[in-house]
């Protein structure tokens, strides 16, 4: 038999590691494994990356996850995916990229819509809490409570599969924001580590915003190892300078900010200082005030 011609593309030729990611096109569906497909919706941006990604789980029977910003466009690509085999429109949190086209999806699918609870005009049909498990013919989706980003963030595992949907609490490619009071960095951290030594491990996670990242654990340990060196950072600026606010601590950390990019350091910074609060090694007037002056506390 004659061999196949061996094109640029082929698989074949590929030695130096894995193929490339699927392109991350908006309009589009794209399938990510058996069960999963994936969306882009057109909100790119210096907080969402490329934009959010809406997934669509199963065949028979559809759960979409975050369907993302009131768009027609975006609408009528999930629509034309999953059609009326949608079933369920589950929200990993209520943040402004994730859920607004939610009444529209499920008004024309006849869909139930649940998420942690009801808030920033995301009104849910049923709550979920951790652990609860969307039953379908082919698949089960577990809901992990992951707070951190938000007090409210779930990410969802379909089982069959050990994929995880990680919302904003993973992202590939930007980095998640944690803004107090209802982003919580210690919280954030235990998230992340529970994630981590989930048993079964993880195959892969499908994030909110980038690319499926196939490597979990190497990911998730990243994740922590960076905010930890983070930390360590801003208690020893604080140090050296005896008394800051996070906006000092943050013109000190992160230089050559884009502009859009300062306020969501200063939280960052914030979120760090009140973990080293309830650590016992920094302290303020009102931990809860971004403008306050903080101190390190020395260790006894
Ligand atoms: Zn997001």
């Amino acid at each position: 038999m004659r061999p196949r011609p061996r094109r640029p593309s082929d698989p074949a030729d590929d030695d130096d590691g894995p193929p490339p990611p699927k392109p991350l096109v908006t309009g589009v569906a794209s399938a990510l494994s058996p069960l999963v497909r994936r969306i882009l919706a057109p909100n790119p941006g210096v907080m969402t990356g490329p934009g959010t990604n809406t997934y669509l789980v199963g065949i028979d029977e559809v759960a979409v996850v975050d369907p993302g910003p009131d768009d027609d466009g975006h609408l009528d690509a999930i629509l034309g995916c999953g059609g009326d085999r949608i079933r369920w429109v589950v929200c990993t949190h209520t943040h402004p990229d994730h859920h607004p086209l939610t009444p529209r999806l499920a008004k024309a699918t006849g869909a139930e819509v649940l998420a942690f609870d009801s808030r920033d005009g995301l009104e849910v049909d049923r709550e979920l809490r951790d652990r609860d498990v969307i039953e379908a013919t082919e698949f089960r989706l577990r809901a992990v409570h992951t707070p951190g980003h938000a007090s409210n963030h779930l990410c969802y595992l379909v089982e069959e599969e050990r994929l995880l949907f990680s919302g904003d609490h993973v992202m590939e490619g930007s980095t998640v924001v944690i803004a107090p009071p209802d982003g919580d960095m210690a919280a954030y951290l235990d998230s992340l580590e529970r994630l981590r030594t989930m048993r079964p491990a993880l195959r892969a996670i499908a994030p909110g915003h980038g690319h499926l990242i196939e490597d979990p654990k190497a990911k998730l340990t990243e994740y922590i190892e960076h905010r930890l060196a983070r930390e360590r950072q801003v208690l020893d600026v604080l140090r050296e300078l005896g008394e800051a606010t996070p906006a000092d601590l943050a013109a000190r950390i992160y230089v050559d900010l884009v502009e859009e990019l300062v306020p969501r350091a200063r939280q960052s910074v914030h979120a760090h200082l009140r973990k080293l609060a309830a650590d016992g090694t920094a302290t303020a007037p009102d931990l809860d005030d971004e403008a306050a002056t903080w101190r390190p506390r020395l260790s006894s």
